[in-house]
């Protein structure tokens, strides 16, 4: 088939997938709209539980068999709606990541995409049939399982996007599109038609969970057209592109908020030229990303503060333990991040300052702070986010007087 003649590729989340109801909903849109190839994840819930049952067993998430176990819900998924496609005159082509041939590294629970074998699908498209495909399932060279970290179905479907050589990648959710902000946080945030690159991609690296970031880097690397949707609305969405201006001008265009954030504490650490190095390489080495940084220099040496998701703190917590073995280590997970996003910052002076002038009025207390060109983020109790985003939505964003209140 010719790149031209090819649609979109589809992803459905957790809560699309989330009943049989839902599933035949979802046969019956893709009945009646024919895209290229679908990407599924678990049926809601489903991931969390397998999590929950691996934990109760080992904390370990950097090993083959914790993989193995969570991407599972997404076969489930694949073989669902695959039947129900069927049911509906749609012959499916019901595959795996080792059927897709999704390659990955050996990076268990956050391993990255190599390559997918775009013949292995297109096989299937030029048969006439409807690829069904696991989301957030990768497979080793080794034929290993892996997983791309929790909300990597994204990122999945743009990769097989871009793989078969398709230019667009709807990713079909339970909100009407992109918002200001979390719209289960903030009722009155308004939905965002048309997002820069640019913003998206800082949105989603702060802790926005409407799309993984490595699916928007993707899909500006490789210049997919990314469009998010409703699944159960018939509203336009939000589409992604580079050349969009900020919204009406305004200098913040987003709020992202996260609670997965922890805190890491290590020192005091000697004063030598390359402490840091040292402590960044061991976590880097296990690819775990650090996000916000710092160092106080103290009587008796260094001491660096960190921030990483909460899902690495075990990891790092032995990684760092056997590095510096007599260094005081503490952990809080009582954090959490909030950020305003926006290119319309480059241009104006004074944002962060607003910022902490609104968080100072709610007695929020700021932990840390990082800068981009286009963001602030603040590290506060994870018991004040809410009241963090909303008071900040209302400092700098119009509201959407329509929308319901909770
Ligand atoms: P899916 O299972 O479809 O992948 P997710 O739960 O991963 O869905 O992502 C959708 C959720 O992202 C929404 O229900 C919403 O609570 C949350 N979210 C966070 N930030 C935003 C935002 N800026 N705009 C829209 N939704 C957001
Ligand atoms: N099912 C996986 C998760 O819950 C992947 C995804 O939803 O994107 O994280
Ligand atoms: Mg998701």
């Amino acid at each position: 088939m010719n790149v031209e003649a090819m649609g979109p590729v589809f992803k459905f989340g957790g809560t699309s997938m989330g009943s049989l109801e839902r599933i035949v909903h979802v046969a019956e849109l893709c009945a009646r709209l024919r895209p290229a190839a679908v990407v599924v994840s678990a049926m809601a819930g489903d991931t969390n539980r397998l999590v929950t049952l691996a934990k109760a067993l080992s904390q370990r998430t950097d090993v083959a068999e914790y993989d193995l176990l969570v991407a599972s819900g997404e076969q489930v998924s694949v073989a669902l709606l695959s039947l129900a496609l069927r049911e509906r005159g749609i012959i499916p082509a019901p595959m795996l990541a080792p059927h897709a041939g999704i390659v990955t590294d050996s990076h268990f629970s956050r391993a990255q995409i190599v390559s997918i074998d775009k013949n292995r699908i297109l096989k299937h498209i030029n048969a006439g049939e409807m690829p069904i495909i696991a989301g957030f399932q990768g497979i080793t060279d080794e034929g290993q399982f892996t997983s791309l970290g929790r909300g990597g179905s994204d990122t999945s479907a743009v990769a097989i996007a871009a793989g078969i050589g398709t230019s667009e990648c709807v990713i079909y959710t339970d909100v009407d599109g992109v918002y200001t902000t979390d719209p289960r946080i903030f009722p009155r945030a308004r939905i965002i038609p048309q997002i820069n690159t640019e913003e998206m991609l800082e949105m989603a690296s702060q802790g926005a969970k409407i799309l993984h970031i490595r699916s928007v880097q993707l899909a500006a690397k490789w210049g997919i057209r990314l469009r998010v949707r409703n699944t159960f609305s018939e509203h336009e969405g939000t589409i992604m592109s580079s050349d969009c201006e900020s919204i009406e001008g305004e200098i913040v265009t987003g709020i992202a908020a996260t609670s997965q954030e922890s805190l890491v504490q290590i020192g005091p650490l000697p004063q030598n030229i390359d402490t840091l190095a040292r402590v960044f390489t061991c976590l880097a080495e296990h690819s775990i990303n650090v996000d916000i940084i710092t160092q106080n220099f103290e009587e008796h040496g260094i001491s660096v503060n960190f921030t990483i998701v909460e899902t690495d703190v075990l990891l790092a917590q032995k990684i760092l333990s056997e590095a510096f073995p007599n260094v005081p280590l503490k952990i809080r997970n009582d954090v959490a991040k909030v950020s305003i996003v926006g290119v319309g910052m480059r241009t104006h002076a004074g944002v962060a300052a607003t910022m902490f002038k609104v968080l100072a009025r709610e007695k929020i207390e700021i932990h840390l702070v990082a800068t981009s060109e286009i963001k602030v983020a603040c590290l506060v109790l994870r018991s004040q986010l809410n009241a963090a985003v909303c008071a900040l939505h209302s400092e700098f964003i119009k509201e959407d007087t329509h929308a319901k209140s909770e």
